[in-house]
């Protein structure tokens, strides 16, 4: 029997491989991974405590081995033969495969200008390494992008006492996935730690010791750091003949366009209920789609269903945000002792929820306003602006309705 074979050993090809024997899958599972390490977690790579970078694996090699999971790090898949149910491996070895999934995840979005090669990326530990190693306290770091990622990398180095510039090409940071009020919170806060931003911005030149804005600006930089997203990795899928589109395209059982190959995390796009295909790039939804995906390439015919949920932290401050709120959505304000929570309502009903706090202290409520969202409710706004009206209770009633 050829089994399962896993091409991408993050956070959702690794999941996906345990939750196989979860289902009760006991054939034999390959777990294919580029990276040389054992399968780690990438969130804590911006979160470093003490200015160290943490490397926390996902499972340990005992853990791989009792589940009998082959693992082979530092070794890439290179091509794949659909017809045949078979891929080709870096070494040359061929493998067969019943059910393959793809969870190659995304890769940095390069920058385009002069000097964009002094750049360096963030996104593995290997990276996270050069960068905490080449960013002493006596160095000026320039980030390029001003999004989550950029925006907890500065956060870390004010941390250290390293000077840190922001260039960001909108007008503020954090635009694309926080909500108004939270962004301009977390900027506010930025600035007062000291970190200097070059909003509405772009680049001309990275130079030896500076980035050249457009506009002419000289930004000293002893060391630049491109964080202005990423791509999915669709590379293997579309050299296969798999239909891509900013993703690999899935339906909602998370099966691309060839029924014995799956997709799931950061690299696929998967069909809306309301038409469309959505990609999300966070660390829940790599849990939640590997588990998706293994539960149906075991046999099981599962649609994936999730409220999107992810979570930044910077400084002290700590940013849940469940749903996709929009800018067309209206909004109610509840403010709590520990900090600010934001619903977003959809003609009438509950779609997304968002908070900012110290630490943790909104996930209690960032949960229930997930059930409520999960559960369709159309809460009276009053009740949502009053913080003595518990979320619970609210959840409660509408289940009983
Ligand atoms: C620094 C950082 C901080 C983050 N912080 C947060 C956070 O606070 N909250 C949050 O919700 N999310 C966060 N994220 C996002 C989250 O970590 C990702 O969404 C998640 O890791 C995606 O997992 P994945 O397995 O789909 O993809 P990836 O993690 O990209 O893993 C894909 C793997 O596949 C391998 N691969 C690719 N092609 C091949 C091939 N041909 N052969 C073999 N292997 C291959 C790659 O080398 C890679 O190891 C963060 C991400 C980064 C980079």
């Amino acid at each position: 029997m050829s089994g399962i074979v896993i091409i991408g050993a993050g956070e959702t090809g690794t999941r996906a491989a345990f939750a196989l024997r979860e289902a009760g899958f006991s054939g034999p599972v390959t777990l294919v991974g580029t990276e040389p390490h054992l399968p780690y977690e990438r969130p804590p790579l911006s979160k470093p405590l003490g200015g160290a970078v943490q490397m926390k694996p996902i499972c340990s090699a005992e853990a791989l081995e009792a589940a009998g999971i082959d693992y082979l790090p530092g070794m890439s898949a290179m091509q794949i033969e659909a017809a045949r149910r078979q891929l080709l491996l870096g070494d040359g070895r061929i493998l067969s495969y019943d059910r393959l999934l793809l969870a190659t995840g995304a890769r940095p979005r390069r920058l385009v200008c002069a000097g964009a090669e002094r750049a360096l990326d963030f996104r593995t530990f290997l990276d996270a390494e050069a960068i905490f190693s080449h960013a002493q306290t006596d160095a000026n770091v320039a980030i390029i992008g001003g999004g989550l990622i950029g925006m907890e990398l500065a956060a870390v180095l004010r941390g250290k006492g390293t000077a840190v510039s922001i260039v960001e090409m909108a007008p503020k940071p954090l635009g694309r996935a926080v909500p108004a009020r939270f962004a301009a919170r977390l900027h506010e806060r930025h600035m007062a730690e000291g970190v200097r931003f070059h909003l509405g911005q772009g680049l001309a030149e990275i130079t030896t010791d500076a980035v050249i804005l457009a506009d002419g600006t000289s930004v000293p930089a002893d060391i630049v750091i491109s964080a202005i997203g990423v791509v999915p990795d669709i590379e293997l899928a579309e050299k296969a003949g798999l239909a891509v589109h900013n993703g690999i395209l899935t339906d909602a059982f998370l099966r691309t366009s060839d029924p014995h190959i799956f997709a799931a995390g950061d690299c696929a796009a998967v069909s809306q209920p309301g038409g469309g295909h959505m990609r999300f790039e966070s660390w829940r939804n790599a849990r939640s789609q590997a588990e998706t995906a293994a539960r149906n390439m075991a046999g099981n015919n599962e649609a994936f269903v999730a409220v999107p949920w992810f979570w930044s932290d910077q400084y002290d401050l700590g940013l849940q945000v469940a749903g996709l709120p929009q800018p067309g959505h209206h909004t109610v304000l509840r403010a709590l002792e520990q900090g600010d929570l934001e619903f977003y309502l959809d003609d009438g009903r509950l779609v997304a929820a968002a908070g900012l706090g110290p630490g943790n202290s909104l996930a209690k409520e960032i949960k229930l306003a997930e059930m409520l969202i999960a559960a369709g409710t159309r809460p009276d706004p009053a009740d949502l602006a009053d913080p003595s009206a518990s979320l619970k209770a609210l959840l409660k009633s509408a289940r009983a309705a």
